[in-house]
């Protein structure tokens, strides 16, 4: 089976149209072949049969008749009385006779000579002069003295054929003689050849001797004394020595075949017998006795001969069933090539897409099986160049999800690209706050940059948007505004018709939601763009993740350990930064420098654990007392500074005295211990006290010097010293 598999379409093809057309041509044609032969067979038999019946009874009917003529021809009782005569009477007599027999006769044409013998065998009289001498070894004298009639077989005898009839000459029960008549063995032949015309077989008729040689033939008018059985030597001799077949035949020729020598040798039937022969070929044979002299009909046939009718049929059958082969064969190769030519496209073709290249496309659509596989093919490449291009996105979005390190780029980018990816009109993203209770951020993105849309206020998280960020379920509506549970959507401007949501989840908490809506040419979302947006939405939550991890390290860098306010280098680059602000944008900044007055001796008697109390609550009032616009820093040790923007000397002598009268009153108490601190403050000023950062550090350096000097818990600005008291 598995060969036949692997066989191309068309010898397949082929393989089915021989089996299904020419195979039951040829088992009907060989059916018929075989009923015809059996059929014809029968009937041929039969008429072997008739035919060799009708023969012998022919040849009997002959032979009678040929008596019966000899019978009115001889007067015996003239014949008795010749041959008592004593032969020197006879002359006279004779010549009376032989005239007599000559006119006599004429009653038959066939009859040649009569002549009548002795019981020596010496010929008494004859009606020709050829017959004189002694016929003693004869047959047809020898037989006839045996006292019965006898009929020689078909002989050469001076170059003639003839048969001979001899007729004992008997008186009482004496044997006087035996008179002969030699006939024209024409008429036998005759016969025979009339029977074999009438049948019309085209077959051959024999009579056989009984000592198996052939007498006569029915297609053969010379005589061929050839005997169909292997003769004994001695009888071979006998018969040359009576010159059975006449003076003139000095060998006989004969046969071993044994099917003919049973054929003609075997004991005769009561009526005929019947063989079927081989002799080289198939041969039908029917045999039939003609008399009780030993002779048989043999009426024969090769099977080739009565089938030729048969076999013409059969022939011009085979005629046919060669052209249908080759009709056959040659539809099988128009169509097996017609069928592959299109099976080799998509083969090519799929080829090249199996390199990537989607730009071809089957290019037979027609309405048969092949044509619908090209239709679906092609349906099924560009499904497969959209799924690519997906991916391509996808990875995109991998690539540039996680190169953002701000979260607000980041999550813009997030919607742009979803709704890019999954062509849809408008996209939004949702994110919890850290309780998970009300909606931080939500931000909407749409197709045309020139359509303004804005939620007037941030959505409650009420219905879809509820299944979707709180219970983390994924939402695909095709008719959203008939949807009760709407109700949490904008959807006033664009008009929301169809609706994708999956949620945003860190591990199994579900943070917020990605939304899109509107796909574009009217189409619904499907299961496929769910999928996609499910992937975005991972990408997303690990993008945010990173983002707010990269945030918290990011301040970590900035900040101070101990105290949570920004460290002594990010103090630098913010004063900086404030410098530039200041300079571009032409206002005044102050620096404050602000140190614990006594701090080494507080660590003593206190311990450095409960220092560090006091740094802390410090940073915390400095950090209250700061607007969010101002820079609060820990200098190093116990110093802090702080920046505070669009601010001059006087008014950061205000806020420098409230600092100062707050940390004098405030109450530092640890493990029950109460106590009070204060704090020196320097303050110098942006452009005013200062060219640069450096310096105006310094200046501030040094208005606090002054106020350490002039007695500690003070306030001075650079270059003038006041009391806060
Ligand atoms: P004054 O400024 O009034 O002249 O006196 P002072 O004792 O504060 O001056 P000084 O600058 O000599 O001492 C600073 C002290 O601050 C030294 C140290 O014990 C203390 N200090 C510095 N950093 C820390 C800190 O991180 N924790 C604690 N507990 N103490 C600190
Ligand atoms: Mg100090
Ligand atoms: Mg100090």
């Amino acid at each position: 089976m598995k060969p036949f598999k692997n066989l191309s379409i068309g010898a397949k093809l082929l393989i089915v149209l021989l089996l299904i057309s020419i195979l039951p041509l040829f088992v009907v044609t060989s059916g018929f072949y075989r009923l015809g032969k059996s059929k014809l067979t029968k009937q041929t038999i039969h008429i072997l049969d008739v035919q060799a019946k009708n023969t012998s009874a022919g040849i009997n009917r002959y032979i009678n008749f040929k008596f019966k003529h000899i019978h009115r021809l001889i007067d015996v009782q003239q014949l008795i009385h010749i041959l008592r005569m004593s032969k020197e009477k006879r002359p006279r007599i004779i010549v009376t006779a032989v005239s007599s027999f000559r006119a006599k006769l004429r009653i038959d044409p066939d009859f040649l000579s009569l002549f009548l013998l002795d019981t020596e065998g010496n010929v008494v009289l004859s009606t020709t002069e050829k017959f004189n001498g002694n016929y003693a070894v004869r047959p047809f004298f020898s037989e006839a003295m045996k006292g019965r009639n006898y009929v020689s077989p078909p002989c050469v005898d001076g170059g003639m054929s003839c048969v001979y009839f001899s007729v004992p000459v008997v008186q009482g029960d004496k044997k006087l003689g035996v008179v002969a008549l030699q006939c024209i063995a024409e008429e036998l032949w005759e016969l025979i050849e009339h029977e074999n015309d009438r049948v019309g077989l085209g077959n051959a008729v024999i009579l056989s001797n009984s000592d198996g040689v052939r007498i006569a033939h029915s297609t053969k008018r010379d005589l061929v004394f050839k005997s169909w059985v292997t003769l004994k030597p001695e009888i071979k001799e006998q018969i040359l020595k009576e010159e059975r077949y006449g003076s003139d035949i000095k060998e006989i020729a004969f046969t071993d075949i044994p099917e003919v020598m049973e054929a003609v040798t075997s004991v005769l039937p009561p009526q005929y017998l019947q063989h079927r022969l081989v002799i080289g070929k198939e041969t039908y044979h029917s045999a039939m006795k003609v008399m009780d002299n030993g002779w048989r009909i043999i009426c024969t046939i090769p099977e080739s001969t009565f089938l030729e009718p048969v076999h013409t049929n059969i022939f011009y059958m085979s005629i046919v069933v060669g052209v249908m082969t080759c009709l056959v064969i040659g539809a099988s190769v128009v169509i097996g090539k017609l069928g592959t030519k299109r099976i080799n496209v998509f083969t090519s073709i799929s080829n090249e897409i199996a390199k990537g290249n989607f730009t071809k496309e089957v290019p037979f659509t027609d309405g048969d099986e092949i044509g619908q596989l090209g239709k679906t093919f092609n349906i099924m490449t560009a499904s497969i160049k959209r799924k690519i291009e997906q991916l391509k996105y996808l990875n995109d979005v991998s690539v540039e999800i996680h190169s953002h390190i701000e979260v607000e780029k980041l999550l813009q980018d997030l919607i742009n690209i979803s709704r890019r990816i999954i062509n849809a009109e408008m996209g939004v993203l949702a994110l919890l706050d850290e309780k998970r209770k009300n909606i931080k951020y939500f931000k909407v993105s749409l197709t045309n940059p020139l359509e303004h849309f804005q939620i007037k206020e941030q959505p409650e998280g009420k219905g879809l948007l509820d299944v979707v960020i709180k219970k983390g379920q994924t939402i695909i509506l095709d008719k959203v505004f008939e949807d009760p549970r709407s109700i949490g959507l904008p959807l006033n401007y664009p008009q929301i018709h169809t609706l994708l949501g999956v949620p945003i989840k860190f591990d199994t908490t579900v943070v917020g939601g990605l939304f899109l809506a509107n796909k574009a040419s009217n189409e619904r979302f499907t299961l496929e763009d769910e999928e996609i947006l499910l992937t975005i939405s991972y990408q997303a939550s690990v993008a945010i993740e990173n983002a707010r991890l990269y945030g918290e390290a990011q301040q970590l860098a900035i900040s101070d350990g101990l105290t949570g306010l920004l460290n002594h280098r990010e103090f630098h680059r913010r004063l900086d930064e404030n410098i530039e602000g200041s300079k571009r944008y032409n206002y005044t900044i102050s620096l404050l420098m602000i140190d614990i007055d006594h701090f080494k001796k507080f660590n003593d008697t206190y311990g450095h654990q409960l220092g560090n109390h006091v740094l802390k609550t410090i940073a915390d009032i400095l950090k209250s007392q700061a607007r969010v616009v101002d820079v609060c820093a820990r200098y190093g040790g116990e110093e802090f500074v702080m920046i505070l923007r669009e601010t001059d000397n006087p008014q950061a002598s205000v806020l420098s005295e409230r600092i100062r009268s707050t940390i004098f009153a405030y109450p530092f108490k640890h493990d029950g211990i109460k106590t009070q601190l204060s704090v020196s403050i320097g303050i110098a000023s942006f452009p005013k006290d200062a060219d640069n950062a450096e310096e105006l550090i310094k200046k501030a350096d040094e208005a606090l010097y002054m106020a350490k000097e002039s007695g500690r818990n003070k306030v001075c600005c650079y270059k003038a010293t006041q009391s806060a008291h």
